[in-house]
């Protein structure tokens, strides 16, 4: 496509408007626009990467590949003799692997404060979750906005873009606004889970009573946020998502009203669902259901809903999926961690299931990091159905184009003129992919998982040579472990 075809791409505004700075944008992003069409600063120059992943409708890999960006979209992409050769800033990547920034699609990231905590570090999913809910009761705002920082410099270092997070537990005054506070500091394109408990102990549920919410403020408070936060427009930094935690610590009710609200507003909803053996034990035994005809039930299916794990979801949940549009967030790492199984990837894909991938909470899947977890989907896949069960370029297929078609996006997940320009760039010079450069693509992917050097969020820097550009990472990292001792310390 050309420059001129880019011109014609459903963007809006006009084409020139004064360069603005990041300080600008920051000032602008914290008066929150309700439509991010065009951002207007610096345009970009991508030039020379080794190769370019494109993700397009063609799946081209282009070697000597090149991006042009105005403002926070992508208007031209192909061999860099085909670019033009300037712009306000000029990014050589000779020896550079560029690929689309991938989507993390499920996350709890508060749960960084409370990696391998010893009583939680061999059970699985109910006993795992019964001994750190009494840690996290312990909450403050603080420790939320400084880990959700923590986990979103994990994600960006490990080549993610766009996140979503499902914060569910609010204790001592925590909100949603605490991790939204920390994305927009950050740069990163967030969609921002509005999680909840109604169903204590005493209701037959499994968190403790003291961690869960009345519903009506859980609805009230849902609300608030998607009416001061979430942005619909094209190229949104950030969107609210209705997301109560699970079948097992909410009401019939609470997910009824919760999709009607969505519907309402027009954001996404987004819950746990068919995790392990237990939980389909509890959704039969309470609903006399499957988790699949539970949802369906609720009418949570839909191409505005994804559904985390689904590893025990059954043939006919993956015929209601593909044919509703419903998406899946595929946890590997944490579906191993908790021995949850092996979630029937290729045949949700084969059948037309939206599958995403997602690093899940760091309290069940000690490490978040990206790339990391697109290898190991490959990984257990092939452990569970066979050396072709996935490939690479499946893998990091599910990674972008899945990722976003999961948050309901036709504007990141793949490098073309009219999408966000949202990439990041590997090293291919590093000792870890020494040996594997005849095909550099498969390298990112079967090679041990690399940092980035460089990753951009809708036109801008946030990575330059391997180091945050929007945050100093060493006081941020010594707080977070001081806030993490006083959490654990607080429950022992
Ligand atoms: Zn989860």
């Amino acid at each position: 496509m050309t420059m001129e075809q880019a011109a014609q791409q459903p963007t809006q505004g006009p084409a020139q408007q004064p360069a603005q700075g990041p300080a600008q944008q920051l000032a602008q992003q914290a008066d929150k626009p309700k439509k991010t069409m065009l951002v207007q600063h610096a345009d970009v120059l991508v030039q020379h990467a080794d190769v370019l992943v494109t993700m397009d409708g063609a799946r081209r890999e282009l070697r000597d590949g090149g991006l042009y960006i105005e403002g926070n979209r992508i208007v031209a992409v192909g061999p860099t003799a085909q670019l033009p050769q300037t712009a306000d800033e000029v990014l050589d990547m000779r020896g550079q692997l560029v690929i689309p920034g991938l989507v993390n699609t499920h996350h709890h990231m508060y749960q960084s404060l409370t990696r391998a905590v010893p009583a939680a570090q061999n059970a699985e999913l109910f006993g795992w979750l019964t001994s750190l809910y009494r840690v996290w009761a312990n909450l403050t705002p603080e420790m939320i906005e400084v880990s959700t920082l923590t986990a979103m410099a994990e994600l960006l270092l490990s080549g993610c873009t766009t996140s979503s997070d499902h914060l569910y537990i609010y204790p001592n005054g925590s909100r949603l606004d605490d991790s939204i506070a920390a994305a927009r500091r950050i740069g990163m394109r967030f969609h921002a889970a509005r999680g909840s408990m109604s169903v204590g102990r005493k209701d037959g549920g499994l968190p403790p009573d003291s961690v869960v919410e009345r519903e009506a403020d859980i609805l009230k408070d849902t609300q608030r946020l998607i009416e001061t936060y979430h942005d619909d427009g094209r190229y949104a930094m950030l969107r609210v998502v209705v997301a109560p935690c699970s079948p097992f610590s909410v009401s019939r009710d609470l997910m009824r009203e919760s999709a009607r609200m969505a519907r309402q507003f027009g954001v996404s909803l987004h819950t746990h669902l068919a995790e392990n053996a237990n939980d389909i034990a509890y959704s039969r035994e309470k609903f006399g259901m499957t988790p699949a005809e539970y949802v369906e039930d609720l009418g949570w299916v839909g191409h505005d809903v994804w559904h985390a794990h689904c590893v025990q979801l059954d043939d006919a949940g993956i015929d209601l999926f593909a044919r509703t549009g419903t998406g899946v967030a595929h946890c590997p790492c944490s579906n191993m961690r908790l021995a949850s199984g092996i979630a029937p990837v290729g045949r949700m894909r084969r059948a037309g299931v939206p599958v995403g991938l997602g690093v899940d909470g760091s309290a069940s899947n000690d490490g978040a990091q990206m790339i990391a977890e697109v290898r190991q989907a490959l990984l257990l896949q092939r452990v569970g159905f066979g050396p072709d069960a996935m490939t690479a370029r499946d893998a990091l297929e599910i990674a972008t184009l899945g990722g976003a078609q999961v948050l309901n996006r036709d504007d990141i997940g793949a490098l073309a003129p009219g999408m966000a320009a949202d990439f990041v760039s590997f090293d291919l010079r590093q000792p870890l992919f020494a040996g594997a450069l005849h095909d550099p693509v498969a390298a990112l992917v079967f090679c041990a998982p690399s940092q980035v050097s460089y990753s951009v969020i809708g036109g801008k820097v946030v990575v330059k040579d391997g180091q945050l550009t929007t945050l100093d990472l060493g006081p941020v990292i010594e707080r977070h472990n001081r806030l993490a001792k006083t959490l654990y310390e607080a429950a022992a």
